[in-house]
């Protein structure tokens, strides 16, 4: 398959493999975080890191909408679907995301009317064809997924789908790459890219990591081969005392990024002052609410909603996973209290969490012990 083929080549892997080695200092660690949890799948289901030399530890960032929701919002978004003649349309990683008192999966079987849609438009088709029910999209994302639920709102309103609305969830990678960034515990030595968020915004927007914080990036494909070439690409900077943004996905992403889709999300959404990210706390100006002008199409303004802030289980590691603090296996529940079938944290529910891509790829505990 034509894209596909050619990024899982065995024996270009081994090569790009080995040329990686070449590139580090012997007993010298060096600390890579991928930003997207696209890319930590990819770099288990394909066992990536064991092509790596131990030198090089790869860390897990915050970079997957459904990790990042706090619970209060999913508090919301369940107590949005159990009013009485409201439907809840959402994507269905997010139908398993506990809040405080269960799951939409959970109030779906109790008899709230919560759908599952593959995008916005399918909840604006729902709405179009039960004129008697408020229909709500649960939007979620990063600037990834924006724009499509702005296109949505702005068809809404051409077509005057008054029942339909938006319970808007998206957030921003600049800010949380901040605060990360910002830490002096996390120290990292580079940063792989996030792909599809790099289509919409551009590989330029990351210019500050480099300018700003130092540390090289390199905007990554989602491929196997892809990420061997990004890591190659880092660690080439670090090897030669460079630090840039590089553009390894340069066949989807342009330096400027996409500038129809910026228009849109400029003209449907505003930033809010802050907001809660699941694990690192309110971030400000990190999120998007809906611009004045689709006032009326904000969910948040149609309905009373408590807004609470809730705080994680216990035992809960999600925020320690999220920041890349601990690596899945090291949180005190993975594996026996929380499984994806039983999940306590976001992390274990998503496709894209790093405790689900370590859990269904079999790493359970440490297999192998990164050096300095
Ligand atoms: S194992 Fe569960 S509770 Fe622990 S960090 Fe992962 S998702 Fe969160």
């Amino acid at each position: 398959m034509r894209y596909v083929d050619e990024f899982r080549d065995a024996g270009l892997a081994r090569a790009l493999a080995s040329r990686i080695a070449s590139l580090v200092e012997p007993g010298r660690r060096r600390k890579l975080m991928e930003v997207c949890g696209g890319h930590t799948h990819t770099i288990y289901r394909y066992a990536i890191d064991e092509l790596l030399p131990a030198e090089i530890e790869l860390v897990h960032g915050p970079g997957c909408p459904v990790c990042v929701i706090p619970m209060g919002r999913v508090d919301d978004a369940i107590a949005i679907a159990g009013r009485d003649g409201v439907t809840l349309a959402c994507f269905g990683d997010m139908m398993r995301v506990p809040g405080s008192a269960g799951s939409l999966q959970e109030a779906s079987a109790a008899g709230a009317d919560v759908r599952v849609v593959y995008s916005p438009l399918d909840a604006l088709r729902i709405a179009r064809e039960e004129p008697g029910r408020e229909v709500v999209f649960f939007a979620i994302g990063f600037e990834t997924t924006a724009p499509s639920t702005a296109l949505t709102l702005r068809r809404a309103r051409a077509e005057g789908v008054a029942n339909f609305s938006c319970f808007c969830n998206h957030v921003l990678i600049e800010p949380p790459l901040r605060a990360l960034l910002d830490s002096p515990d996390l120290d990292l030595d580079g940063l792989i890219g996030p792909g599809h968020v790099a289509t919409i915004i551009g590989s330029d927007a990351f210019g500050f990591v480099a300018a700003e914080y130092g540390r090289p990036l390199v905007v990554s494909g989602f491929e196997p081969l892809d990420l061997l070439r990004s890591i190659e690409m880092a660690m080439l900077q670090i090897a030669e005392g460079r630090c840039a943004v590089e553009n390894q996905y340069g066949r989807v992403v342009a330096g400027p990024g996409n500038a129809a889709a910026l228009a849109v999300i400029d003209e449907v959404f505003a930033p809010r002052p802050t907001f809660e990210w699941r694990g690192l706390g309110f971030i400000d100006s990190s999120a998007l609410g809906l611009a004045d002008d689709y006032a009326d199409l904000d969910a948040e303004r149609r309905f009373p909603l408590a807004g609470a802030r809730v705080a994680d289980p216990r035992e809960c590691q999600c925020g320690e996973v999220l920041t890349g603090a601990i690596k899945p296996w090291e949180c005190r529940v993975f594996g026996t209290a929380c499984t994806p079938e039983h999940a306590i944290g976001t992390c274990m529910v998503s496709p894209e969490g790093a405790c689900a891509a370590y859990y269904n790829y079999g790493r359970h505990t440490r297999q192998r012990e990164a050096v300095g």
